[in-house]
């Protein structure tokens, strides 16, 4: 059988399902997942490897109106995740009506030229006859490529589906090496974990007033050093996440730590600290500096 190899970008609202399966369909963890909606911000690449084939799967933020300055870079990073894309899949929480998001998501898929497949996630959690009205309710409104109710928790459905995108891929060699899962840069992992710790443990409404900065991240032999700070933007947030005599941020750095350790493989010290700078999603400066491409970009002129 020839190789195939391909783009796959997994498109959705927030909360649909999309880290999941990325995370599902790779194996190792690369995208956080979460409860609250909208903790990707950024563009994550998984890489699916199998014997016959290599399937780059791009999870993107969610689909939702822009409303201030991080979600309209969100959106901007949407379009930018289409560019060189084989199949758009969009993917959404068959739990759940249908409703207005819906639509504004099929508008937004409509501007693809290739192949859109719907996936109709957490089948897990529906009577198996509210499928077919609601598969009725989505082929009104556009012609998808083909349709797969799936549970990206379970991996029900989900072979099948990359059975099925791989008829549509492309004949050609692996874009990465095979032993690579993603191509995120180890420090935005790390920030990304530390960002999904904080929002798990202190439950509380500032998964978008969080933000991640590693500014340092040192590789010795024996040890990762990592240093990294959690940006929001009120005091009582700082005091949330540090807790009582620091109990909060330690629980985080602990669990990041050890899940970090877990993926990289290596033994880490994590150093934490949390800064208070108000308004920080309404400047762009701010935003800028928290976007992993342009943070590479600096690093890279910073080198030359
Ligand atoms: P994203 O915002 O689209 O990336 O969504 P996530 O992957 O972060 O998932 C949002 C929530 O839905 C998390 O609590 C997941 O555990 C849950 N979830 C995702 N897929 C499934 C599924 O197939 N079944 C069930 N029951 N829950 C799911
Ligand atoms: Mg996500």
């Amino acid at each position: 059988m020839p190789f195939k190899s391909g783009f796959v970008a997994i498109v959705g609202r927030p909360n649909a399902g999309k880290s999941t399966l990325v995370n599902t369909l790779v194996g190792q963890k690369v995208a956080i997942v979460s409860p609250k909606p909208q903790t990707t911000r950024n563009r994550i690449q998984g890489i699916l490897n199998r014997d016959d084939a290599q399937i780059v799967l791009v999870d993107t933020p969610g689909i939702h109106r822009p409303e201030n300055v991080l979600s309209r870079m969100m959106m901007d990073e949407l379009q930018h995740a289409l560019e060189g894309i084989d199949i758009l899949s969009l993917i959404v929480d068959a739990t759940a009506d249908f409703g207005g998001g819906d639509r504004f998501s099929i508008q937004w898929v409509e501007r693809f030229h290739g192949p859109v497949y719907l996936l109709l996630n957490k089948v897990d959690r529906i009577h198996k006859q509210l499928l077919l009205p609601l598969i009725e309710r989505y082929n009104k409104v556009f012609e998808f490529a083909e349709i797969f109710p799936i549970s990206a928790l379970t991996g029900a459905g989900c072979l099948d589906l990359v059975n099925s995108w791989l008829t549509r891929l492309p004949e050609a060699p692996p874009h990465f090496p095979a032993d690579q899962f993603t191509d995120q840069p180890e420090r935005f992992l790390a920030a990304e974990l530390v960002r999904e710790k904080a929002i798990l443990i202190t439950r509380e409404e500032v998964p978008h007033a969080i933000a991640v900065l590693v500014d340092n991240f040192e590789e010795t032999e024996k040890i990762t050093r990592i240093r990294a700070t959690i940006y929001v933007e009120r005091e009582g947030q700082k005091g949330i996440l540090i807790g009582k005599g620091g109990a909060t941020i330690k629980k985080i750095g602990t669990q990041a730590r050890l899940e970090l350790e877990t993926i990289l493989g290596a033994k880490i010290f994590l150093e934490l600290m949390v800064k208070v700078q108000p308004h920080w999603r309404q400047n762009s400066a701010i935003v800028r500096q928290l976007d992993w491409h342009r943070q590479l970009e600096q690093l890279a002129d910073y080198q030359e």
